[in-house]
């Protein structure tokens, strides 16, 4: 399709809300254009057509993620270009920009393939991926980032690149992590692994029970192998992220695994914490892999509006569950729901092609979702600040939202001297900050130091 001109779309015209609005209403966007890209060469138009028009330029596949509102911009809407191509004696899928996680597991599941995919099939991936992507085999392989093998990208000077470790390495290793800073990706080919099944679902224990589980969870997850992946929800019911109808209108805990090992390997670890007593629901069994989705049951498909924010954590003590209880638990009224990860096995091992993914150290990360409302957001704040004392400082950009889009709350998901190489490169690759409605890193002198 022509480079000349992309099928854009301007105020008053019509597809125009349509194709500007995203899932989570957090940031509503009022683009100058909006593009819905058909395939890359639509996207390189796009680029062009910001570059001729001196408008930055945004990126959106599902509006699940918002950081800044695109007004003024060209925003690219990429969600038609949902292909995935799998080669399966190679183990990899070539995944287009606006692939939800659903696409590429329908193609990978029938070959007994997995990606690194988070709890959802509605996200999506490319967008997951360049933010680091916390999976359910995360502790086993590592960041889904990790294993990306290449990629194409749209560059601030219109070009189509072909980005990978030997022939463009600053830009394969800062993509990678810095979200859209460097240009927009319109695929990625990532590693795929032979997990076709998995031991998980959900515990769902009541109210009562959050001090009891919150405190074994801590426990429980010391001694683990890497082929466990978990995390914990605290929420009322009904709430932002959904939980099935049994426990509804009650304070609920909910307790998510899975599992990549054998089935009975998992029955016994999980066996500890369906003894632990106040289990309303139990969903947890042997599943395949293309049902994750089931796992943490989230409702992904009606538009909503929250702020994300988040916080990792070093350790978790029996004062941090306690903190945890008093200000997120059941009798704290908490007008927020609370999500803890937990993250350490291969997230912890520098990947075998370096990138800039952050919070390497985090044993835990601290996930908060509330509707914006000034008291929901000083109540969870106050959370925040409560459990800062056991934070390693870092955050992690794909768990962060619409107040975090500021240079210090960037500049924390990353490590320092990384930081200071990611701005050197924006530097080199999008001088004039093109591509800056997004979790901004700005650009630098060589030493990464402001420009
Ligand atoms: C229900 C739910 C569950 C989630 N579970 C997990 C999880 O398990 N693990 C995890 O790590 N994250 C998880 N997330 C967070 C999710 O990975 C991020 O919000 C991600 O950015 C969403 O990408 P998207 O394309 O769906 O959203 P969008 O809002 O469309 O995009 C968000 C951002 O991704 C970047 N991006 C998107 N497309 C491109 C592109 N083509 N080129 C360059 N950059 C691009 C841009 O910075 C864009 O602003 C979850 C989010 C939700 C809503």
């Amino acid at each position: 399709m022509s480079t000349d001109s992309p099928p854009s779309r301007r105020q008053g015209e019509q597809g125009y809300d349509e194709a500007r609005r995203g899932l989570n209403r957090a940031a509503e966007s009022r683009p100058a254009y909006v593009v819905v890209a058909r395939d890359e060469q639509d996207v390189v138009a796009a680029v062009r057509l910001a570059a001729k028009r001196k408008r930055p330029v945004g990126v959106m596949a599902t509006g699940h993620g918002p950081s800044l509102p695109a007004d003024d911009a060209v925003l690219v809407n990429t969600g038609r270009m949902d292909g995935v191509a799998v080669d399966v004696p190679g183990a990899t899928a070539w995944i287009e920009a606006g692939a939800r996680w659903r696409h590429v597991l329908e193609r990978t599941a029938p070959h007994g393939l997995a990606p690194l995919s988070g709890s959802s099939p509605a996200v999506g991936a490319v967008g997951y991926l360049v933010g680091g992507g916390v999976g359910l085999l995360g502790r086993r392989f590592g960041f889904a980032a990790d294993h990306v093998r290449r990629l194409r990208l749209v560059t601030a000077d219109g070009r189509l690149r072909d980005v990978t470790a030997e022939e463009e390495p600053d830009l394969f290793w800062a993509v990678r992590g810095g979200k859209d800073n460097f240009g927009l990706v319109v695929g990625m080919e990532v590693d795929l692994f032979p997990v076709s099944r998995l031991y998980g679902g959900g515990l769902y224990f009541e109210g009562a029970a959050t001090a009891d589980v919150l405190h074994a969870y801590a426990e429980w997850t010391r001694h683990l192998p890497e082929e466990m992946a978990s995390s914990v929800l605290l929420t009322h019911n009904p709430d932002p992220s959904g939980v099935p109808d049994a426990p509804r209108g009650r304070f609920i805990v909910h307790l998510r695994i899975a599992y990549s090992g054998p089935a009975a390997d998992g029955e016994r670890l999980v066996r500890p914490l369906r003894e632990l007593g106040g289990v309303v629901l139990d969903t947890v069994r042997d599943m395949p892999y293309a049902e994750v989705g089931r796992i943490y049951h989230e409702r992904t498909s009606e538009p909503y509006r929250e702020y994300d924010r988040n916080l990792l954590l070093s350790e978790l003590t029996g004062d941090t569950v306690d903190a945890l209880v008093a200000l997120a638990g059941p009798d704290a009224g908490a007008p927020f729901v609370t999500e803890l990860t937990h993250l350490g096995g291969a997230y912890a091992r520098p990947p075998k092609a370096g990138n800039c993914v952050g919070g390497r150290d985090a044993a835990f990360s601290l996930f908060t979702v509330t509707v914006p409302d000034p008291g929901n957001l000083r109540r969870r704040d106050e959370l925040l600040a409560h459990l800062r004392p056991w934070g390693t400082g870092g955050i992690n950009l794909n768990f962060a939202g619409v107040e975090d889009a500021g240079l210090a709350r960037v500049r924390a998901a990353y490590a320092p001297a990384d930081f200071d190489r990611l701005r050197a490169v924006k530097a080199r690759h999008d001088p004039g900050n093109m591509f800056r409605v997004n979790f901004n890193i700005p650009p630098g002198d060589a030493t990464g130091r402001a420009g």
